[in-house]
């Protein structure tokens, strides 16, 4: 008979991150050289983080940043 498919539902499970296709990692060439760095959008988990900002790594929201960038007046 009809096997137990579950109709299109999405797995509740782990999402494998799109950036970094769920290896955590990320090529960038900034620098000039192409190296891996830790996949912002995921951490470096490789997991996909629904509403991760990738740029709220540099700046959390509700702390004090301790480092302040300061424009180089001379
Ligand atoms: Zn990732």
């Amino acid at each position: 008979m009809a096997e137990d498919k579950q109709e299109e539902k999405e797995p509740e499970g782990p999402i494998p991150c799109s950036p970094c296709r769920g290896t955590g990692k990320l090529n960038s060439n900034s620098g000039g050289e192409p190296h891996l760095v830790d996949c912002p959008w995921c951490e470096g988990s490789g997991v996909f983080i629904p509403e991760h900002d990738a740029q709220a790594a540099r700046r959390p929201e509700g702390e004090p940043g301790d480092e302040k960038p300061q424009p180089a007046v001379d």
